[in-house]
């Protein structure tokens, strides 16, 4: 692997140029150590080096950055990521790859690796170890079985993050970026922008990653807003407020919430906060924005 290494002036000084993000080397890394692809880890790797490139630039990498990646597999963006930032730590739970790891990433020495499970690990810790609790960048081709439980985890334990720059299955990609009256519009479109800006940065075909995935993919950055764009008084109200509305999407607002175990309001109360929020007793909570929701949050609290 190191015979030909290039050292260039990376992002904090001489490091190697990257040589993974091709099908050639990926194959040759792949039979020398005969890894079997695991399915239940969603394991599709990257094999094109434009879309690296576009990641990384869409992370906005820089030579002060400590950078969590989500699932290096064989450390393809891994290179990347450690040739431009300062500091990467990449967590990994397929011990099968830790020794593949240990040899593409030799070179570098601003990497530590970790094998854990992505959802049992503090990233609040390891920003507060490693970056002096500053925000830090997460950057991944994400497992697409755990996409919104990794997505929500991260924004939800209130990780000093400044941006979450991922590779995630096209439709999710879509559900996180919509607004209200598209199809795609959801509890996830909601959650994600109360947290952050989404943009989708370039949609992914299949023939980029071996083995192809099933369905296309998008790299899409979420970048942390400093305050939520909304002031709403009682978070976990709203949110449950959001699940029952799209639980049951055909139904109207006031059913959707009368009927839905995890509030407790009575059929009054409901129908005065929505009367009281200026919205339409027949309304459906897929035309109702984030503003609306947490109007209607506040208004429901001042009742209940
Ligand atoms: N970053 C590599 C690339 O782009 O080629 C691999 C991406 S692959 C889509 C997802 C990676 O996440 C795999 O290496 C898989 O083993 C790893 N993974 C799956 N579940 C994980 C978890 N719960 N915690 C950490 N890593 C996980």
């Amino acid at each position: 692997m190191n015979n030909h290494t290039q050292y260039t002036e990376g992002g904090a000084g001489l490091r190697p140029q990257p040589t993974l993000g091709n099908p050639q080397n990926t194959i040759a890394v792949l039979n020398k150590y005969g890894f079997n692809f695991q399915k239940k880890f969603g394991q599709n790797f990257l094999i094109d080096t434009h879309v690296l490139d576009k990641i990384i630039a869409a992370a906005e990498i820089t030579d002060e950055d400590f950078v969590v990646e989500i699932g290096p597999g064989i450390g393809t963006m891994t290179q990347y990521l450690a040739y431009a930032a300062r500091e990467v730590c990449a967590v990994e739970i397929d011990r099968n790859l830790i020794p593949i790891l240990e040899d593409t990433l030799s070179g570098y020495d601003n990497v530590t690796v970790l094998n854990e499970d992505i959802l049992k690990v503090d990233i609040c810790r390891l920003a507060e170890e490693k970056n002096g609790g500053r925000p830090i960048k997460i950057v991944a081709n994400l497992p697409y079985y755990i996409t919104t439980p990794i997505i929500m985890g991260i924004f939800e334990s209130g990780v000093p993050v400044e941006s979450v720059t991922v590779m995630v299955q096209k439709e999710v990609a879509l559900r996180m970026q919509t607004g209200p009256g598209s199809k795609d519009y959801g509890a996830l479109s909601l959650a994600v922008q109360y947290y952050a800006d989404p943009y989708i940065v370039a949609n992914v075909p299949p023939n980029c990653f071996m083995p192809r995935p099933k369905v296309g993919s998008a790299v899409i950055r979420l970048t942390k807003h400093a305050k939520p764009p909304v002031s709403v008084e009682d978070e976990k109200l709203m949110f449950e407020i959001i699940r029952a509305s799209f639980n049951q999407r055909r139904k109207t607002l006031a059913n959707g919430l009368k009927n839905y175990a995890g509030l407790s309001y009575t059929k009054e109360q409901i129908e005065q906060a929505i009367d009281e929020s200026s919205f339409e007793p027949s309304v459906r909570g897929e035309m109702l924005c984030l503003e609306d929701f947490a109007k209607l949050a506040n208004n429901l609290k001042k009742i209940g």
